[in-house]
């Protein structure tokens, strides 16, 4: 862009997985165009991003007013990380209270500005934004944060609701025939009971439908990994679809955007250090799931019969509150802490882990995870192969598209209600980390991807990366529209 008086406001959903590549997005923006970057939230988000920005930032912070007990949530309890589950919806019908503060603040930010120059690029799951912009005259961009595959299967099934329309328990996509078939076990549970009327369903059809209203889309992915996404939206939108992704990648080497404290990552680096190149399965469930009582347990005593090293972080199994103190006596097999610790088999991590940190290092071999996009993006980045678990959203498709199409991951099991067995979860362990043909496919597979996505993001003067490429498009399509 021209480098004016442009303003670009981004506003990112109230959970880690968004903040992190929204704010990734802010910085690039803001050092590659000198526009003003405006980056809004709620109080205590914008509280934690300041945290993480260093004091000289030029990027603008702006709180909107959000009192997270007004809409039937904890006190202080502003992102997903914070609340169970089942509470995540709420925070994202909480989030339409926040319609009028927004659109006061794009409307006073135009009349500072001037009129056209001035845009939003908000989330996917706010898609009650592209109504402030349509008001307003301005315009609109979705950034999605998961890959296109992903996402386009997502919104495909809450707006054609396929399942409804067959007994089977498989079925294809109506509007997204590139996809094989869909099985029921990939629904969760409020897209399996939806049936068009019930709330969720309006909720997630009207927001699906906004969003895809929007003047273009960013999305955090590469063109190469995430084809038949890419074209699906291109074609369903009839808008530009611009792949930028990985943003986090412009954090590498630079100041960590992580909430580990220096403790904690000092801990997993040294333990890390001490075990063989390619040896650690490093295994999380992301900002905001986790898995059954039941499941933690067989999870545990698959992982200390495949006798792997191991890193785990532990959040409270599904039903119990997050935030209280991790109750290894009684989630986890008697004895198992101590046993790990004695000999040196597993680190066990409360809450929040150095991801970055761990994925990038050495000894880490493989990684047992939801499958949560930035997660994907982390392992793939450091050529990681994944064993896919994943538990909610469009995390089921990423692990399709990891394991159909990309052939870098292995799903050993489906939801938080399903039932695995010990013995399967340590055989799935055996075939990706015992040096099996299949396990070294896998890593074949998943350091192509690490250098696709390093030639993607190459910013040299005499070689643009695909992803710089399309974040320059995305820059020249605004000035053209702005001017
Ligand atoms: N993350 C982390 N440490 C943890 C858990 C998560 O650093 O212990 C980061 C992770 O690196 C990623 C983000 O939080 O950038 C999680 O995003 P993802 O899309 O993988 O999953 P979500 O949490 O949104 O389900």
């Amino acid at each position: 862009m021209s480098g004016r008086e442009e303003n670009i406001v981004l506003f990112p959903f109230m959970a880690q997985g968004h903040l992190i590549p929204f704010l990734a997005l802010a910085l690039q923006i803001r050092q590659r165009t000198g526009c003003i970057v405006t980056v809004v939230n709620t109080p205590l988000n914008i509280r934690n991003l300041r945290s993480l920005l260093p004091p000289s930032t030029s990027i603008r912070l702006v709180e909107l007013p959000f009192r997270s007990q007004d809409h039937g949530l904890p006190p202080e309890s502003e992102n997903t990380d914070l609340l169970p589950p089942t509470h995540v919806i709420r925070l994202v019908y909480a989030s339409f209270s926040l319609k009028p503060s927004f659109k006061r603040l794009i409307s006073d930010i135009t009349q500072q500005q001037g009129h056209p120059h001035v845009c939003i690029i908000a989330d996917m799951l706010l898609g009650w934004t592209v109504e402030v912009a349509n008001d307003l005259g301005i315009l609109h961009f979705a950034f999605i944060t998961g890959s296109a595959y992903g996402v386009a299967i997502f919104f495909s099934l809450w707006l054609e609701l396929p399942h409804r329309r067959t007994e089977s328990d498989e079925f294809s996509l109506p509007d997204f025939p590139e996809v094989s078939r869909v099985h029921r076990s990939q629904l969760s549970a409020a897209l399996l009971n939806a049936d068009g009327t019930d709330f969720l369903s309006i909720c997630n059809q009207k927001n699906a439908r906004l969003t895809l209203m929007s003047d273009g889309f960013l999305i955090n992915t590469v063109e190469e990994m995430d084809k038949i996404g890419l074209e699906h939206l291109r074609r369903k939108t009839a808008r530009k679809v611009w792949p930028i992704g990985p943003t986090f990648s412009y954090f590498i080497n630079k100041p960590r955007i992580s909430q580990a404290d220096d403790a904690v990552r000092n801990c997993c680096v040294k333990w890390l250090d001490t075990h063989p190149i390619n040896s650690v399965l490093y295994v999380s469930f992301g900002s905001q799931n986790s898995i059954s009582h039941s499941q933690m347990m067989e999870l545990a005593k698959g992982l200390e019969a495949s006798g792997k090293i191991f890193i785990w972080v532990l959040r409270s199994p599904i039903g119990f509150n997050v935030n209280e103190e991790f109750r290894s006596k009684e989630w986890l097999p008697d004895g198992f802490e101590e046993r790990m610790r004695e000999s040196n088999q597993g680190l066990l991590i409360r809450r929040w882990a150095p991801q970055l940190e761990i994925l990038s290092h050495n000894s880490t071999c493989a990684f047992l995870s939801h499958c949560g996009w930035n997660s994907v993006l982390e392992s793939l980045s450091q050529g990681v192969p994944i064993i896919g678990w994943p538990l909610a959203a469009e995390q089921f498709f990423n692990s399709k598209l990891l394991e159909e199409e990309m052939e870098v991951c292995v799903e050993v099991a489906r939801g938080n209600s399903c039932e695995v067995g010990h013995e399967q979860i340590a055989s799935v362990i055996e075939l990706v980390m015992g040096g099996t043909e299949k396990g070294e496919n896998l890593r074949r597979k998943a350091c192509a991807v690490k250098e696709m996505i390093e030639d993607a993001v190459n910013d040299d003067e005499s070689y643009k990366g695909c992803s710089v490429k399309a974040m320059d498009e995305f820059f020249y399509f605004c000035r053209r529209k702005i001017e």
